[in-house]
């Protein structure tokens, strides 16, 4: 009995001594072919071990931590962001509307001879319009109309249906819903989608050569989402007015995002020799939201809103271009080989460009959102 617990305990022993050795951090000489990707890292390897060994990494020190985290942390902002946004907007909207109404109010009630119970028309409003009983439509009469609203105890029952229906027939339209904010959550859920890809893509791609396969493939598509997707918002919100403009754009950015992904699901697409191709294709599928963007600001011109969302857009393609080029020169590591194995080397510095890159594009998604609901088509 005492034998056997002795001998159970000395296998244990040795067996978690044997993880210990297993599960250590490798240099780059000794990784299989397809985990060798950067020359110019060269230690703190994980290499092939067990997936339960793998989600236990992303609470440990190796040269892929920073990568998972920094899109991980990505991630969860662009959650909040769409949270936020999804709360947070309809409530400008309804400003906007009420700042429209107030304009219509002032510009057809004057011609009313006379002045209506102003809380039974507020309460009769309640029942035929229910989503009006947030929007204080007395305070908002008596803003507008203070000296005709000087005799509030009068009542007279044909002026205040006719009133009433006057109120109907100006709040009917503004009643519609606001612009449409499926582009905006298309981006959101492109960023939100690439973002999550890439951490699950460094974290596990060290597990076997199929997971690398699978993950690799899965980060590409991410990368080639965030861009289509990107288009969507800007060309959405300038070219709404003119569907013509508006099809050909996301028609053709939707085309040119899936033969992204299929090329990218090529074996050959995947080797160390192609990164300059992969970073220049998805280089080029940015770029050609320049073409948008000069007919935005040719339409436009004159409306401080195209040139401030301009301004976001510039400085996307600046930070997103800046990734591009650190990604495929592989600056500093390729200066100080093995200085930047757990920090600072480029993948890391490419990843916050880019969440940098998509943040400076969901501020200017929000422009676009206020101008479309204030101005409309
Ligand atoms: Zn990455």
């Amino acid at each position: 009995m005492e034998n056997s617990c002795a001998s159970s305990s000395k296998g244990s022993k040795g067996k978690r001594l044997w993880e210990k050795v297993k599960y250590q951090l490798v240099e780059y000489h000794s990784l299989p072919g397809y985990l060798r990707d950067n020359e110019y890292i060269l230690d703190h390897y994980r290499s092939e071990w067990p997936l339960k060994q793998i989600f236990l990494s992303i609470f440990s020190i190796h040269n892929e931590t920073l990568n998972v985290w920094t899109h991980l942390i990505g991630f969860f902002l662009f959650l909040s962001l769409t949270i936020y946004t999804a709360m947070k907007i309809p409530k400008v909207v309804e400003r906007a509307d009420l700042h429209k109404l107030q304009e219509e109010l002032l510009t057809c009630l004057p011609s009313l001879p006379n002045m209506p119970d102003l809380h039974r028309l507020r309460e009769e409003l309640k029942t035929t319009l229910p989503s009006l009983s947030g929007w204080h439509v007395t305070e908002l009469l008596y803003n507008c109309l203070p000296e005709r609203f000087s005799h509030v105890n009068h009542t007279d029952v044909c002026v205040l249906r006719s009133m009433k229906e006057d109120l109907a027939n100006i709040i009917a339209p503004l009643m519609l819903r606001p612009i449409t904010r499926w582009p905006f959550f298309a981006f959101l859920g492109g960023a939100m989608f690439c973002l999550l890809a890439s951490s699950t893509c460094h974290l596990l791609s060290c597990h076997s050569e199929r997971m690398s396969y699978i993950m690799l493939r899965l980060d590409y598509a991410g990368i080639a989402a965030l861009i289509s997707t990107s288009f969507y918002p800007p060309v959405y919100y300038s070219f709404m007015c003119n569907p013509f403009f508006c099809n050909l754009y996301l028609g053709f950015i939707t085309l040119l995002g899936i033969s992204t992904v299929l090329v990218s699901l090529l074996p050959v697409f995947q080797t160390p020799e192609f990164r300059s191709i992969r970073a220049s294709l998805f280089f080029g599928m940015g770029v050609s939201g320049v073409a948008p963007i000069l007919h935005k600001l040719f339409m436009f011109w004159d409306q401080p809103e195209a040139l401030h969302t301009t301004g976001y857009e510039i400085l996307m393609g600046a930070l997103y271009g800046m990734g591009a080029l650190v990604y495929a020169t592989r600056i500093p590591e390729r200066w100080m080989p093995g200085k930047f194995d757990i920090a600072g080397h480029s993948h890391q510095l490419f990843h916050i460009l880019v969440v940098a890159g998509a943040y400076a594009h969901y501020r200017a998604g929000l422009v676009y959102l206020k101008w479309r609901d204030l101005e409309g088509c």
